[in-house]
């Protein structure tokens, strides 16, 4: 028999703590035996240090080829001329729909349990249009854009995507009383959306009360549809309800191509040590699996990663523990059946 055609899929490295969570997630799913041809590609400062472009243009052409890319963090060179490589990354190839799911992972103690939203982010525009100003000295205008197009294009995502995987309810999150015009036109968007999906309840949040109402009773919630810059925040406070940022993985979805990567950045702080958890690019690399179709791959990864994490003895220091990025991507091999 013929063996099965390898998958040409782009990776990223990234920055900071980027290549030692990608070579971990890669080494798990080489040894699970997925058959993929990576097609290495730098961007951001590793790729202005060769370069001198954050998003060399071989990389934006391989995503285009292969329409599905795993990517590390990517940090943007501090400096003038410099706009963020991520949002370029999103601009460029169209990926409107940022999509992270949040839930409790099996060991993991948190501070909340039954913790399992989604959270639908729009990735295109908002205050990240990245148009700004200097009106005067001592005066700078941030322009927050918001389109009826780019809007209702985000909603019609997050409530399919809630209705194929069996979620029963879509919370918009605005601040319309004050920026009425701007959120006011997102959820206008969003309400003619919802009344033409009648299967799943919509709700409707202002964002200061969302944040309260998510850190007390935070399994309320399903599927959170939020612009750009509320997405952003919203996130990293989510990802703290279930034990912090080397948990949660993400997707940016666009009408040509998928990138999957975990929602935390380069990390600096942690970066070179071999210390930092590859679980949030894992889980993101198991989106990425299935969404080609390699779903028996990715429920036999899920079911090795849960072993490593109940099992509680190979734990990164963000849960408590001492094991390297290697040691707990060795665990996870060893626990696959
Ligand atoms: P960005 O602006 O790109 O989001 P940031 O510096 O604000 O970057 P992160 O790079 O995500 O945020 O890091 C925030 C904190 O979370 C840091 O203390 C970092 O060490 C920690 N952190 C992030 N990712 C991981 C990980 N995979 N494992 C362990 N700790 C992590």
């Amino acid at each position: 028999m013929l063996a099965p055609m390898p998958h040409v899929i782009t990776l990223i490295p990234g920055d900071g703590i980027g290549p030692e969570v990608t070579a971990a997630v890669v080494h798990v799913l080489d040894v699970a035996g997925v058959q993929i041809d990576w097609e290495r590609h730098d961007a951001g400062i590793t790729a202005v240090e060769k370069t001198g472009q954050t998003l060399p243009p071989e990389l934006l052409a391989s995503i285009a080829r292969n329409r599905v890319a795993l990517k590390g963090p990517v940090a943007t060179p501090i400096g003038e001329g410099f706009t963020s490589v991520n949002v370029g990354l999103r601009k460029a190839l169209d990926l409107f729909a940022n999509l992270r799911p949040v839930r409790n992972l099996p060991g993991v103690t948190s501070r909340f349990q039954n913790v399992d939203l989604v959270i639908v982010r729009e990735n295109t525009e908002d205050l990240y249009a990245g148009l700004e100003h200097q009106v005067v000295p001592g005066v700078v205008e941030s322009l927050k854009i918001i389109t009826e197009k780019a809007s209702t294009r985000i909603a019609e995502f997050a409530f399919d995507y809630a209705r194929r995987r069996g979620r029963t309810a879509v919370t918009a999150i605005h601040k319309a009383n004050i920026m009425k015009l701007g959120d006011g036109l997102f959820l206008d968007s969003v309400r003619a959306v919802a009344k033409t999906r009648p299967g799943i309840a919509y709700t409707e949040k202002i964002v200061d009360a969302a944040c309260m109402h998510l850190v007390m009773k935070p399994e309320q919630f399903d599927v959170l549809l939020l612009p750009n810059l509320y997405g952003d925040i919203v996130s990293d406070l989510c990802a703290g309800l279930v034990g912090g940022l080397g948990l949660v993985p993400g997707a940016n979805f666009g009408a040509r191509a998928a990138v999957f990567e975990a929602v935390h950045g380069s990390a600096p702080d942690i970066a070179g040590r071999n210390i930092a958890n590859p679980t949030a690019l894992l889980l993101s690399a198991l989106m990425m699996l299935d969404h080609i179709g390699e779903t028996a791959a990715a429920a036999r990864i899920a079911t090795a990663l849960d072993r490593t994490l109940v099992d509680g003895r190979v734990r990164t220091a963000d849960l408590g523990g001492s094991a390297t990025t290697t040691a707990f991507a060795e665990e996870v091999v060893r626990n696959l059946v």
